[in-house]
């Protein structure tokens, strides 16, 4: 099942998406308003909704004749993101850097701003005067569905609503001479996400999935989310040892190599290159910077 939230003439609305058809859920009387709310009704409550849309409830609509939105366009909370999750992107940022090479004992965690989420085929605008260093990173996201705390890997596929595909870009100027992630991480329309989000259902397995970023049609990025060093289950057992999870949590969960900052020479996103960003088996998100 794909869930999608887009805009029409007149709204914002969310649905379930099949073969270049949307099946819009319709308004009020006891149907969530937004993806979010859905989510946040729970697991029963969500699937008896999208059995209704598959049978036919709501209105069907051709995909082209609406913009998709990120899923969740804003978050309750900010976007949490692990670091350095691939040996591969861990040690060419480490040398990039002239460190010596090692791999994380624990979660490296860091967020990205709400208010950095944008639509899966959005423009992003980048203002040069704040940043001459904006690089990409494809990621699997994980939308969280049921909360909790103290979450055991066991029982963390339970906590998973499904899967999505996020850009994590990163202006690296600010990411290093702040020391600190959040302002790299955080500019407006810094976090593009979607296209939609897959449930957890339809993904047999999110550790055997591959995922690449083109820049202008050439591969800069491929990967695999078997190599990932921490896994989901792990990761969400950790993060719900420490904090409680919410519905609706997005967790995007690292980058493998080929970033532009550590290619010899570095390279960087310039007003007219197009960035994609695909997770085989959820889809493509595709961005013009402006
Ligand atoms: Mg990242």
């Amino acid at each position: 099942m794909r869930y999608v939230s887009v805009r029409t003439d007149t709204s914002t609305r969310w649905g379930i998406s099949a073969e270049g058809a949307v099946q819009l859920a319709p308004r009020g009387a006891g149907w969530a308003d937004s993806l979010l709310e859905l989510i946040e009704m729970g697991p029963g409550a969500a699937s008896a909704q999208a059995e209704r849309l598959l049978r036919g409830d709501g209105e069907a609509r051709d995909l082209n004749s609406l913009t998709l939105l990120a899923p969740i366009p804003k978050p309750t909370r900010n976007i949490i993101c692990l670091g350095l999750n691939y040996a591969d992107h861990a040690s060419e940022s480490q040398r990039a850097k002239g460190q010596e090479v090692s791999y994380p004992e624990h979660l490296v965690v860091f967020t990205k701003a709400t208010t950095s989420v944008t639509a899966p085929y959005a423009a992003i605008p980048v203002d040069t005067t704040i940043t001459t260093q904006l690089d990409w990173e494809v990621e699997l996201a994980v939308v969280i569905g049921t909360g909790g705390r103290n979450i055991p890997e066991h029982e963390a596929a339970q906590h998973v609503f499904g899967y999505t595909v996020v850009n994590d870009l990163s202006a690296r100027d600010l990411q290093f001479c702040h020391k600190q992630f959040f302002l790299g991480k955080s500019l407006d329309g810094g976090c593009p996400m979607g296209p939609w989000i897959t449930s957890a259902d339809a993904i047999a397995d999110p550790h055997d999935l591959a995922l690449w970023c083109d820049v202008n049609g050439q591969r800069q990025q491929s990967g695999y989310t078997g190599d990932q060093i921490f896994r989901i289950p792990e990761t969400i057992a950790s993060l719900s040892r420490i904090m409680t999870l919410v519905p609706g949590d997005i967790i995007a969960t690292g980058t493998p190599s080929g970033v532009g900052f550590a290619q010899d020479p570095p390279r960087f996103l310039q007003a007219g290159d197009v960035v994609e960003c695909g997770v085989d088996g959820i889809g493509t998100i595709r961005n013009r910077i402006v």
